[in-house]
This record gives structure tokens, sequence and C-alpha cells, in this order.
């Protein structure tokens, strides 16, 4: 996923951008104002690794480790992602300018009736930009991502995750505005099963809580819950209504998979012209953006399997050929990719979104 971010958006990728805000180093506050428990909180302190200090009064009470760990492996400062990195999703991208992002960069506004909404969820095929949304949210409005997957919560931090949830949400409050986003989020607000053990089942109930609080106290700043899934069926009543939000992201159209395929090209020399583009993106129906970065990925191999061909043919190491033997990507390349990849999301898997879609999705 990540090659496929660097390959959409190149050397852009590199540019550190203000979400480096780390904890304050309490000393430095306690001089700066008398040791009142509000200091200035922007410093480049983390306070997780300054294991002898005090933490700032609004995390008074937590587990300094498991501050630490939510600093080192929650808190996400990867590749920052616009809207215009995404192909598409022309109707999530207004939905989300308008209800999120322009009431979290102005949040004296969007108080009392116009309060933002505290949960969304993001919902569709597997590879269709549900991650690079939420990357783009936290992004596009300044705040601080938090990330984290279901499975990760159920193999990595098991055992803690009830406390983890409850410090991680005391950590995003901290850091506001700020984004929680949980992937595969079905299986941790899933509908109860039997089997289900106390410990997850305890997690869940402390994540219910969390949206809640973070819903109703008014000065916690903003905290925003984004939840992706595949399977929206699986997640129960109580959970979905957390989620005032729900959108669909559905698979590429064609024009946006020529939008894809143009801009998956740019990163190597080809001679693919606008009219065989369009051509892949005709016979690339029910492909989402991840299959035609797969797609992409075998063509470019093309050239390089060709020049190996034929320094075997000439009596040579095949393993080591230079880059003057390349060639470029040619529409012959992108064809032969297409037999050796496919779809990887079924119509019947569609029809299931395209039906949750119409009984909660969110129509504006
Ligand atoms: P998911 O919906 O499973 O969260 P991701 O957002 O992680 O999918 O997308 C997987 C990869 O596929 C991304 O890193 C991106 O390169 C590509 N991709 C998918 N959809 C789009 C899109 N609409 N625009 C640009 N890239 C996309």
């Amino acid at each position: 996923q990540q090659m496929v971010q660097n390959a959409l958006n190149g050397p852009k990728n590199n540019m550190s951008q203000g979400l480096q805000k780390k904890f304050q180093n309490p000393k430095l506050g306690a001089n700066n104002n008398n040791g009142g428990g509000q200091a200035a909180k922007p410093s480049n302190t983390n306070v997780g690794s300054a294991k002898d200090e005090e933490l700032p009064e609004e995390l008074k009470g937590l587990n300094k480790d498991l501050i630490e760990r939510i600093e080192n492996d929650i808190v996400d400062n990867g590749a920052k992602i616009t809207f215009d990195d995404i192909a598409g999703l022309d109707h999530a991208k207004r939905t989300v300018e308008e209800s999120i992002i322009m009431p979290m960069k102005n949040p004296d506004l969007f108080s009392g009736l116009r309060s933002v909404p505290k949960g969304m969820l993001l919902f569709g095929p597997p590879g269709t930009g549900k991650t690079l949304i939420a990357k783009a949210i936290s992004h596009e409005s300044g705040a601080t991502f938090f990330s984290i997957s279901s499975s990760s919560l159920t193999s990595k931090w098991i055992g803690e995750g009830e406390a983890l949830v409850r410090t991680l949400f005391a950590v995003a409050r901290y850091r506001a505005p700020s984004v929680i986003f949980i992937d595969e989020v079905d299986s941790l607000l899933t509908a109860r099963k039997s089997d289900e053990n106390e410990s997850s089942r305890k997690m869940k109930t402390e994540f219910l809580v969390a949206i809640d609080g973070a819903k109703e106290d008014e000065n916690a700043g903003h905290v925003l819950f984004i939840g992706a899934t595949n399977k929206p069926h699986e997640i129960d009543e109580a959970a979905r209504r957390r989620f005032v939000k729900r959108l669909y992201v559905a698979l590429p159209v064609e024009k946006d998979r020529a939008v894809l395929v143009r801009r998956l090209l740019t990163k190597n020399e080809n001679t693919v012209t606008d009219k065989e583009i369009e051509k892949i993106a005709k016979k690339t129906e029910g492909y989402s953006g991840a299959d035609l970065f797969n797609l992409l990925q075998d063509a470019a191999m093309g050239p390089v399997r060709q020049a190996q061909a034929k320094a075997a043919r000439e009596g040579r190491d095949h393993s080591l050929i230079s880059s003057k033997e390349v060639g470029p990507i040619t529409y012959k390349h992108l064809r032969q990719a297409l037999k050796s990849t496919s779809r990887t999301v079924s119509d019947e898997d569609l029809q299931v979104y395209v039906e949750w879609d119409k009984t909660y999705g969110s129509k504006d």
C-alpha cells in the first residue's frame, strides 16, 4: 500500500507538514506559566518517553507506557495525502469537505446546533480509497492522525484493549484536532457473537463510551472517529448509530479508472497514448484502485521481462541487465497484464454494499 501511495504521490510525500506536534515537556510548560496545568501544548518533547517527568494535566492518571506506545505505533506521521491525490469519489469528498473539514477548521462556528459529527463510517469494497480519505481528512484539517487496525487491537494489544481505548481517546483529545482511524472496524464493533471473549466485549463497550464521551464534551476539542469496513452489515445497531455519517466508497467508474491509470503511468517511461488509456479504462470494469495498481505494476515489469529474455537469447546473465536495455511501457504490456490480473470484487459483493447504502448510507 505504501508503494502505491509513493507511486501516486511521488516526492510530495517527503514533505513534512504540520502534523509533527508532540507532547509538551511539562517542565518547560511549568517554567513558562507558573506550573499551571494548561501549559502551552506544542513542543518537540515526547512525554511518553520522558519517564521521570510528569504527565501533562490532561493525561494524569494514564499509563505512561501506553501513551508512549500510542505515540510510536498509532500516531501516523506518514504520507500526507490530499484530496487531489484521490481519484473520483466526488460525492464522498464533497460531503467530507462540508461536514467535516470545514467544521474542524472553524470550530468556533460549528458549535451548538451546528456541531460536527464525531463518528464517520467509510464502507465499500477493499482497495477503493477508504484509508486515503481518512488520511486526507486528517491532513487537510491539520489534525493529528491516529491509525490502528482492529486486527492489531486483538493481537498486538491483546489484554490491554480497554486501557488502550481510554488512553487513545485521551491522547487524541489532548492533541486535538485529531482523527482516530480504525481499519476493519467491523471486527471490533461487530454484532455480539456467542464466542466473543470478555476482553473484546469490554473493549467494544469502552469504544462506544469513548465515542459518546467525545460527543458530549463540548470543550474536548475536535476528535473525529473514522471507521473503515468492507463488511458494514456486520456492525451492530448500537455501533452503527454512533457513526452519524456513513459514506459509500465505491469502485472507480470508467472516467476515474482512466485518471488512475494515467497517474500511475507517469511514474515510468511509457508510450501509452490517451486513447489507449481510455481503452484500458473500458476493459477494467469492476477493478478497484488497488486492482489497477496491481495491473500497472505487472505491466511495468513487461519491458524488464523483455530485456531479460533478450539477454538470455544472447547467452548473457539475464539477472544482470542495465537500465538502458529496458524499454518504455507500451500498450502491449498493459494488454498482457490484463490477461494475468483480474478484478477482486465480485458483482454479488457490490450488491451488498449498494443495498446497505440504500438503507443506512448518508444521503448528503
Ligand atoms: P481501502 O479502501 O481498502 O482503505 P486504500 O485507501 O488503502 O483502500 O487504497 C489502496 C490503494 O489503492 C491506495 O494506496 C491507492 O494507491 C489506491 N487507490 C484506491 N482507490 C483510489 C482512489 N480513488 N484514488 C487514488 N488511489 C486509489
